[in-house]
């Protein structure tokens, strides 16, 4: 081979470079990595499921072209996400100390090789923002990583899916060998932990298994809740659990929910995962879905303006997953259609006029959406804001879906008047000042109106 894989990719870079636009490249092939190479295919690594896709798909013949140019021969090429299913693909470790975050293959006379992933680099505290959703979960998380085994042990991190459970349990891991480089750490989600067992038991190398796990001096396991109902596999965690614990080795446990209500977890498990701190992490509220919109434009270079980032902060309501999501997809619409990212822009991207998106089948958002929604939040009928009739019980919600509408969907006054009895456009004008006065001065009333908001986001786009 004439070039190792990193030489091959630069230059594959530096030719594709020249050939797109500024936005797109940065967008889609700045942050990718070659991570092996063969005689007729190189591996790339891609930050997000999304790039795998749509890296292959829009560019994957631009880059063959390249590649060939390069070499005067043709290669496959496949992409790979940073977080790779486990077990589909081995993964090469990249971390600064590959000796340190030991693998079962390193070990004398093991037959037994156990592909795993290494800690993703974007998953460190620096990147993480931490706001009252979290901020138990994080706190918990430094005191682990200044002080392993003192503080917590385990740590045992709850909470719904896309919420940063896997992002602050590699955080520990960083943090943990930067502090201490000889540090030995394991990181294994679940299943990986059952299959690596299943394979020992197969082949007769349990004793090596157990061995591997035992010399760690952080385990971090990933999505516990998995251990349900397999027997087996709980009562070697418990050993592997008890071992390190005696010999006051850090663990740290994720899982979708508390410990008592993994289904089929023995007690014994159950009663030591409660033994340390049990942290649960919730969904973030607008404030904070605005405050890792902006980390991760400011940390990945994206110009996306804070309006936009408003505007996806309130339609994302559920997970920082979803909310990367909708800054992806915005991103490629952008740089499909060649269109500036813009509120606007924003609002196409993100109700299915693109793509196979889950939004495709969501009733669209539309101001009798948010008029219903509405409506019901304060328990009046529909038809009724639409009324001449002034009593507060209806003023106040007629005054919030005027608002909502024109905030989420931009509507002259004009217009929005005539959708509400052919008021004013002075009348809505005023209505809207109304309400955003009083959001400013009760922060109760924000709340309300902020939950509404989530609740047509919510209904419009799942
Ligand atoms: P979980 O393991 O809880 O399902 P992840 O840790 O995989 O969730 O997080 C999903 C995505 O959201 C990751 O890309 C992660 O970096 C990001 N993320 C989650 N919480 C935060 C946060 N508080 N600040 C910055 N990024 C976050
Ligand atoms: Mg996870």
């Amino acid at each position: 081979m004439e070039f190792t894989a990193d030489e091959l990719w630069s230059r594959v870079l530096e030719a594709t470079r020249d050939r797109l636009h500024g936005q797109t490249y940065e967008t889609w092939l700045a942050g990718t990595a070659a991570i092996g190479v063969t005689e007729s295919e190189i591996l790339v690594e891609v930050p997000s499921e999304f790039h795998v896709e749509w890296v292959g798909v829009r560019f994957g013949p631009l880059l063959s072209d390249v590649i060939q140019q390069i070499l005067g021969r043709p290669m496959a090429l496949s992409f790979q996400c940073v977080e790779d299913p486990v077990g589909t693909t081995p993964m090469p470790t990249v971390e600064v100390t590959p000796q340190a975050v030991g693998h079962p293959h390193q070990m004398a006379g093991s037959a037994q090789v156990y592909p795993r992933p290494s800690l993703n680099e974007r998953y460190a505290f620096e990147r993480f923002v931490v706001g009252n959703n979290n901020q138990l979960a994080s706190a918990a998380c430094h005191a682990v990583a200044d002080k392993p085994a003192i503080m917590y042990n385990p740590l045992f991190l709850y909470g719904g899916v896309g919420l940063g459970k896997t992002h602050l349990m590699h955080a520990i891991g960083h943090a943990v060998l930067q502090a201490n480089p000889s540090m030995r750490i394991a990181y294994v989600p679940t299943e990986q932990f059952t299959n690596d067992l299943v394979t020992a038991i197969q082949q007769g190398t349990t004793a090596e298994f157990r061995g591997w796990y035992r010399r760690m001096d952080l385990l971090l396991v990933d999505d516990i809740q998995f251990l349900e109902g397999k027997e087996a596999t709980q009562e070697e965690f418990f050993h592997t659990f008890n071992a390190l614990y005696d010999a006051r080795k850090q663990i740290v446990l994720t899982s979708d929910r508390p410990p008592k209500e993994i289904p089929g977890l023995e007690e014994r498990l159950v009663s030591r995962f409660e033994w340390g701190l049990v942290a649960d992490i919730q969904s973030p509220n607008f404030e904070t879905r605005v405050a890792i919109l902006r980390k991760k434009a400011a940390d990945d270079g994206l110009m996306v303006s804070h309006d936009v980032m408003d505007f996806i902060a309130r339609f994302c309501t559920s997970s920082v997953r979803e909310l990367e999501g909708a800054i992806i997809k915005l991103l490629a619409y952008s740089s499909i259609t060649n269109q500036e990212i813009s509120v606007d822009l924003a609002r196409k991207a993100l109700h299915g006029s693109f793509g196979s998106g889950s939004a495709s089948s969501a009733s669209a958002l539309t101001a009798e959406h948010i008029r219903k929604v509405v409506a019901e939040r304060w328990q009046v009928r529909d038809e009724a804001l639409s009324s001449k009739r002034r009593t507060k019980d209806l003023t106040v919600p007629r005054q919030v879906a005027m608002y909502l509408i024109r905030d989420l969907l931009d509507f002259s006054l004009v217009h929005i008047g005539r959708l509400f009895g052919n008021r004013d456009h002075s009348t809505v004008i005023h209505s809207i000042r109304k309400i955003e006065v009083a959001m400013d001065e009760d922060p109760e009333f924000r709340q309300t109106v902020e939950g509404v908001r989530d609740e047509i986001a919510n209904r419009s786009l799942n």
